[in-house]
């Protein structure tokens, strides 16, 4: 076994004060690492650190900026399989899939690199004459960032890249059961030639240290993802907080993929088993609900259920693996309870759903397709996070739609069509943040805007140019030139 991986406080590597081990979850006989779990002094120290560096950091220069962030982007691309293969042993996403979400995290560092040197105010002329107006941009300040495992190098860059690039000092708290990419991703940052404090990794539990981040005098902001429950209690503590803080929450979902009479099969399958399987089905933005008009409705099922067959659900680090392993005993009891809840409802489950045995101990799950599913059904309306898709009759695109709509959640939405018509009113009638035509509903560009709508999210945008909206604060100053 290795040494215990640290905490980063101060720019400085530090025990913590307990150690957790990271299991690989297509075997778990195999453990990652083992890292120092923080305690809320460390974490205070930490938001301590981050509070020392900010003056000089908010103050530094877009230049200064570019290359920190440009030096992160160049080491993350140029170790992408190595990174990837950490990220898959220990999330269980496949090889393939893990390298790409390295390579996301590093063209994100990218664009905000650029983006450092992109930051404008405006002026303006002021209603009084003579006086001029200005309106720009400052840091928010001190910002705590709280990620969950199923994407654990993409999402703390899409944290961490717009916090650095305008200005921000951070404490990052990763997921528990993901901490061997947060370290990586802490180290490269670690070498960018940031002041010491600027940037500060603990890791530990929410319930500690996300809680002393959250309720932090000095800790100005919060970005979190992660489930709805746990985003309900962070907004709520960031309002009781005094002064309250700024925060954005992105949650679950249940996105609807609606497959329309006159849809291309072949590209509703593969639209489908991307959304609902790929990555496990552990996505925020996972299609869960696959919505079938009855004219292609029996067509669609057949072609699925042919395709789904063919999966192959393996060791996440093996060559030719479709889908890993579910990432922990926890979400494969979860995946299994909304089996068994799918059926009691009476619910079909038409294929899927078995434990699989592999070479190694580990958690494999075979994709699992409901049909005859009703709306109503939990297993239609409350977030499984597992490769668990239910099938939706619906009489005609109208029913269709409005299926879509009904849910607490709006992160993603989806439509299989060949029709300009439908596919123009699903875009502008969906209640979802994002939306895909004759595209899985998971995938979005690192450059644009991601993020839902109703319970899904809270907040500002994360991502592209939006991101600024969250990580800075306008500022509007006067000047009588005499
Ligand atoms: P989670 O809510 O259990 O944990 C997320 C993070 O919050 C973890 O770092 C956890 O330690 C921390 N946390 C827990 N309790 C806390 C507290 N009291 N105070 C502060 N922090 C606390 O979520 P998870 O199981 O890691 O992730 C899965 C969930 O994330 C799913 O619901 C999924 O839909 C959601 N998700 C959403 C998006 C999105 O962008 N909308 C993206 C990915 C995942």
């Amino acid at each position: 076994m290795n040494a215990v991986l640290k905490n980063l406080i101060a720019a400085e590597w530090v025990e913590g004060a307990g150690v957790s081990r990271n299991i690989n979850p297509s075997d778990t006989n195999d453990i990652v690492g083992e890292y120092a779990r923080a305690d809320a002094a460390q974490t205070l120290q930490a938001v301590a650190a981050a509070k020392a560096a900010f003056p000089a950091w908010s103050r530094s220069t877009p230049q200064q900026r570019f290359d920190a962030l440009n030096r992160i982007s160049v080491e993350i691309l140029a170790r992408k399989d190595e990174l990837g293969r950490l990220l898959a042993r220990e999330e269980g996403k496949t090889l393939p899939e893990g390298i790409g979400e390295v390579a996301r995290a590093g063209q994100i560092f990218a664009f905000f690199a650029g983006e450092a040197l992109r930051l404008s105010g405006e002026t303006g002329a002021s209603v009084r004459p003579g006086i001029e107006v200005e309106i720009t941009r400052e840091p928010v300040g001190i910002v705590g960032l709280i990620t969950p495992w199923n994407f654990p190098i993409a999402i703390p860059a899409w944290k961490i890249a717009p916090a650095l690039c305008f200005g921000n000092s951070v404490v990052f708290k990763p997921a528990e059961i993901v901490p061997g990419s947060a370290h990586a991703l802490a180290e490269i940052i670690a070498r960018a030639g940031l002041p010491a404090g600027v940037f500060n990794l603990v890791m530990g539990p929410g319930s500690v240290v996300g809680n002393t981040l959250t309720g932090h005098p000095d800790v100005a902001a919060i970005s979190f993802t992660g489930s709805v429950g746990t985003g309900r209690g962070i907004a709520q503590a960031c309002v009781a907080a005094t002064p309250m803080k700024k925060f954005q929450l992105e949650m679950g979902g249940k996105n609807p993929l609606v497959v329309l009479d006159d849809a291309d099969v072949k590209v509703a399958v593969e639209a489908a088993v991307n959304g609902a399987f790929f990555s496990t089905g552990q996505r925020c933005t996972a299609s869960s609900r696959l919505i079938v008009t009855q004219g292609i409705h029996d067509r669609f099922v057949e072609a699925l259920t042919e395709r789904i067959k063919g999966l192959v659900v393996d060791d996440a680090l093996k060559s030719g693996t479709q889908i890993g392993p579910v990432v922990d005993q926890n979400q494969l009891d979860q995946d299994l309870r909304y089996l068994k809840i799918g059926k009691d409802e009476g619910a079909k489950l038409h294929w899927g759903g078995e434990i699989l045995n592999r070479e190694t101990p580990g958690f494999y799950l075979q994709p699992a397709i409901f049909t005859g599913a009703s709306n109503a059904m939990r297993i239609a309306r409350e977030e499984i996070f597992g490769p668990v898709a239910c099938i939706i009759p619906a009489k005609d695109y109208e029913e269709a739609l409005a299926i879509a709509n009904d849910t607490e959640f709006g992160l993603a939405a989806g439509v299989c069509t060949t029709s300009l018509k439908y596919a123009s009113h699903f875009k502008r009638n969906s209640e979802a943040g994002m939306v895909m035509v004759n595209l899985p509903t998971a995938g979005v560009d690192y450059h644009v805007p991601f993020g839902g709508r109703k319970g899904s999210s809270y907040g500002a945008r994360e991502q592209g140019a939006y991101a600024r909206e969250f990580y800075t604060i306008v500022k509007t100053a006067y000047t009588n030139p005499g």
